[in-house]
């Protein structure tokens, strides 16, 4: 095993709809990690114990190999624990097989983070906003980050918008009504997060419904934070679908901001696959 691979174990698993679920693992002591940051997780299938409990048949279709794949951590840098957001991709080689993850498994760590999606990228003097744009499980990064409270410290408001195909896959709402409370307590501002809540796929009532790009040329998403959205007054950070990244991108250039190169510039993303 490389220096860099680290044995960690499964401590919880929470699981949200048939297809998304969380989980901690163990952190090993020397690992740090930025809040935005990713790590290379590895699953070896037919050591889990999912499949000690399967007829031989079924066991032994399951791969002896490690997989790795990559996952930005949910948890913050200042957690015991590490926790990662996962959906499951029936045809996909890992997901598949970490939606079998019980309590007690074991999994490899790539200890070497990676990824540039930190707010430690954008030079001082900070504009007043930050937007955080996430879609699906994209919300990952933004979570850690919300939990340091250098975050809450830097800027005046903070809008986080969260998109999901239905209500039930709007997972981490408890979490994230916890951290303003919890937070905004401690910056002795409780709404300096401000939560837009996006179902694109039924009606909920006190959630947007269109897609981020349309909400922001039409102006319903700056109408919902309560604050207006321009190139000297914010950061912006897109992580999620790939298409929504892209398609969010370009929406904001065409309002006149710009990427983020050695620190200047307004927008910063991440694909999230
Ligand atoms: P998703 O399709 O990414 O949808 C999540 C939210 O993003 C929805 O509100 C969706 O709106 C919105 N969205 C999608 N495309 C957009 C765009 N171009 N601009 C703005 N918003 C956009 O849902 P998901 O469940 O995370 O992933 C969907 C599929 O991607 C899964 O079936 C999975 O197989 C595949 N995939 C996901 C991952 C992952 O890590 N999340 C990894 C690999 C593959 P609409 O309802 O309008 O589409």
């Amino acid at each position: 095993m490389s220096d860099n691979i680290q044995r960690v174990t499964v401590l919880s698993k929470t699981t949200w709809t048939p297809n998304l679920f969380s989980f901690t693992v163990t952190r090993p002591e020397s690992f740090k990690f930025t809040a935005g940051q990713f790590v290379r997780l590895g699953v070896n299938p037919s050591k889990l114990k999912y499949y000690q409990n399967k007829s031989d048949e079924v066991a032994d279709k399951a791969l002896d190999e490690d997989i790795f794949r990559a996952y930005s951590i949910v948890s913050s840098p200042f957690d015991e624990v590490l926790e990662f957001f996962s959906i499951v991709i029936e045809d996909g080689a890992f997901t598949s097989q970490l939606q079998h993850l019980q309590v007690g498994d074991e999994l490899l760590l790539n200890t070497m983070p990676f990824g540039f999606l930190t707010l430690a990228r954008y030079q001082k003097p900070l504009p007043k906003d930050l937007w955080l744009l996430a879609t699906g499980t994209g919300l990952a990064p933004f979570l850690s980050m919300l939990q340091d409270l250098q975050t809450w410290e830097d800027y005046e408001h903070i809008v986080l918008a969260y998109s999901a195909r239905s209500k039930d896959e709007l997972a981490y709402i408890e979490t994230i009504e916890r951290l303003q409370e919890d937070f905004g307590t401690l910056v002795d501002n409780p709404a300096k997060l401000i939560f837009v809540p996006i179902v694109t796929r039924e009606k909920i009532e006190g959630a947007l419904s269109e897609r981020l790009p349309q909400l922001l040329l039409n102006g319903k998403l700056q109408q919902q934070a309560g604050i207006a959205l321009d190139i000297d007054s914010a950061h912006v950070m897109l992580c999620g679908n790939p298409e929504m990244v892209e398609d969010t991108k370009e929406t904001l250039k065409s309002m006149g901001m710009v990427m983020n190169r050695r620190g200047e510039g307004n927008i910063a993303v991440e694909n999230y696959w």
